[in-house]
C-alpha cells in the first residue's frame, strides 16, 4: 500500500466525502445504507458525528450504554480541584439533533454473518450495512488478587469515566490529613499512557493544598513511563515531600498482586505491603468485553487493518478507539477521534465504490502538573510493519521538555484547554462550564 501525504490524504478524505451524495443511490431498493455504531465515547461519537455531517442519506444509529459520558480525559484535573464534575459530564441530545439515532442499551452479542448486534432490552436485533465498534475498555479484575466491582467501589480505579470518577473525589475529600493515599499504576498496553502520573500530580497538589499531612505512594508495575523526565521533576519540584514513587526494577516488581478492599492493604510482588486510608487501583485492561463476545479479539485486544481500521476478524466492521491494537499509537481520546475520521472517509468511500485511502494520524496527550503548568507528547502515525505485523509508525514525534520555561508551560496549559472545549462541542454539541466547584 504505498503512503499518501497529510494534503493527499485530506483531498482524498474529501473526495470520498463529495461522493457521499451518491451514497443512498444503489442501496435505495433497500432503503438507505445502516450504520451502527456500539460505544458512544469519542471514538464512536465521532464517527457518527462525521458521517452525519457527511452523508445525510445514511441511516446511523449509535448504541450507548449510559445516558450520560464522563470524560477520563479532564477527570484528573476534577480530582485535582480545578474542574466540576458536570463540567466533564455530557447527555447525547446534542448527536440526536444532529440527525443521529442514539438508543441507551447495552450490546449484548454480534452476528457478523447475520449483520445483526443484539441489545439488552431492545425487542428485536438492529441489522447493519457496516458496523462501527467502539467499546473502549474494561478492566481486568483477576488480575488482581482481592480486587472485583465490590473492591473497585471501596478503592476505585477511576479509569472508567463516571461514577468510578466520583467515587474516588468523595474519598479524597473525607480522607483524614495524615491519611496515606496508595495509587497502582498498570503494566502496558493501558489507556492514557502519561494518565497515572497526571493523577499522582493532581492528588498531591490536591492534599498539598487541602491536606498538608497526607502523602501519597505509587507502586508501577512498569520500569519506564510516558513523559518521566518531565514528571520526575514535577514530582522533586512541586511534590517533593508528599509523593513517593516506586518503579519496578532489577530488584523489586512494584506490580500490585493483591489487595484487601477491607483492611485497605495493598501487596506488590515483591512482597512490599503498604495500609492505605485511600487505594487508587488501577489494573490491567482489555477491550471492552462486546469485542470479545464477537470474536473481534486476539489476545485482550482487536487486530485492525492499520489503514482504516477495519477489523481482521469480521467483514463491514470497524475497531477503533482504545479496543483497537493501534501500536505505537496511545489509546487516546486525541487518537480515537483522529482514527474516527478515517473510519468515517473509508465507510463512505466503500458505500459509494471509490476508492479506498490510507490512514494518517495524529495524537497529542496533555498533563496538568501543577497550575498553569502542562506538559505534552505527540506525533503523527502512519501505517507500516514492525516485526511483520502491521503497526503505526510514528513521524514528526514531540514532547514537553524538564527545563522548559514556565510560558511554555503555561501555553500548553491553554492548548490543552482549547483541545478539551473544542473537542466536547465537537462530540457532544456542548459547551462546558469551566469553573471549579
Ligand atoms: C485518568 C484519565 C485521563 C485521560 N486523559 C486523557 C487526555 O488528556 N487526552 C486524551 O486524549 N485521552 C485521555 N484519556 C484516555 C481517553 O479517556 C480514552 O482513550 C478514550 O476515552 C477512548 O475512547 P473510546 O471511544 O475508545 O472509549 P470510551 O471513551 O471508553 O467510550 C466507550 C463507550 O462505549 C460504551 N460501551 C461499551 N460497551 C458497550 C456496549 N456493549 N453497548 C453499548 N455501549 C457500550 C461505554 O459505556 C462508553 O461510553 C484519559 C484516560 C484516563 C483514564
Amino acid at each position: 500500500m504505498t503512503e499518501v501525504t497529510r494534503r493527499e490524504f485530506t483531498l482524498l478524505a474529501a473526495g470520498a466525502v463529495a461522493a457521499s451524495s451518491e451514497l443512498s443511490r444503489p442501496a435505495l431498493a433497500a432503503g438507505p445504507a445502516r450504520i451502527v455504531i456500539i460505544g458512544g465515547g469519542p471514538g464512536g461519537a465521532a464517527v457518527a458525528n462525521r458521517l452525519r455531517a457527511a452523508a445525510p442519506d445514511l441511516a446511523i444509529t449509535l448504541v450507548e450504554s449510559k445516558e450520560t459520558y464522563t470524560t477520563c480525559f479532564y477527570s484528573n484535573l476534577y480530582i485535582g480541584g480545578f474542574r466540576s464534575f458536570r463540567s466533564i459530564t455530557f447527555g447525547y441530545e446534542g448527536v440526536r439533533k444532529r440527525g443521529v439515532n442514539v438508543i441507551t442499551d447495552t450490546a449484548t452479542a454480534i452476528d457478523t454473518t447475520a449483520k445483526t448486534v443484539t441489545l439488552a432490552r431492545g425487542s428485536s436485533p438492529l441489522s447493519y450495512d457496516r458496523l462501527v465498534v467502539a467499546p473502549g475498555i474494561d478492566i481486568k479484575f483477576d488480575s488482581i488478587e482481592g480486587y472485583s466491582p465490590e473492591a473497585a467501589k471501596i478503592m476505585p480505579h477511576a479509569w472508567q469515566g463516571g461514577e468510578q470518577t466520583w467515587i474516588l473525589k468523595q474519598k479524597l475529600l473525607a480522607l483524614p490529613d495524615g491519611g496515606l493515599v496508595v495509587m497502582s499504576s498498570p503494566p502496558n498496553p493501558y489507556r492514557c499512557p502519561p494518565g497515572p502520573y497526571e493523577r499522582a500530580c493532581m492528588i498531591a497538589h490536591f492534599l498539598k493544598t487541602t491536606k498538608p499531612k497526607a502523602k501519597l505512594i505509587l507502586f508501577d508495575a512498569k520500569r519506564f513511563y510516558s513523559k518521566q523526565a518531565v514528571f520526575e521533576q514535577a514530582f522533586a519540584e512541586f511534590y517533593k515531600d508528599i509523593v513517593e514513587i516506586n518503579l519496578t526494577n532489577e530488584i523489586d516488581d512494584y506490580a500490585v498482586v493483591k489487595v484487601n478492599a477491607e483492611t485497605g492493604e495493598v501487596t506488590t510482588k515483591s512482597g512490599r505491603s503498604e495500609r492505605a486510608a485511600l487505594a487508587n487501583i488501577i489494573p490491567a485492561q482489555k477491550a471492552g468485553a462486546i469485542a470479545a463476545n464477537a470474536g473481534l479479539t486476539e489476545g485482550d485486544w482487536c487486530p485492525i487493518n492499520p489503514q482504516n481500521f477495519s477489523s481482521t476478524k469480521a467483514r463491514d466492521v470497524y475497531v477503533l478507539g482504545d479496543a483497537a491494537i493501534a501500536a505505537d499509537m496511545p489509546k487516546s481520546a486525541y487518537s480515537a477521534v483522529s482514527q474516527a475520521g478515517v473510519v468515517a472517509a473509508d465507510i463512505i468511500a466503500d458505500l459509494a465504490g471509490k476508492p479506498r485511502t490510507v490512514g494518517r494520524y495524529r495524537n497529542t496527550c496533555w498533563s496538568m502538573i501543577a497550575p498553569g503548568d502542562s506538559a505534552k507528547i505527540g506525533g503523527d502515525y502512519v501505517p507500516g510493519e514492525k516485526n511483520g505485523k502491521p503497526f503505526l509508525k510514528g513521524e514528526n514525534e514531540f514532547i514537553s521538555q524538564p527545563n522548559d520555561t514556565s510560558a511554555v508551560r503555561l501555553e500548553t496549559n491553554q492548548e490543552s484547554r482549547d483541545w478539551y472545549q473544542t473537542l466536547v462541542a465537537d462530540l457532544f454539541g456542548e459547551t462546558p462550564q469551566m469553573a471549579a466547584p
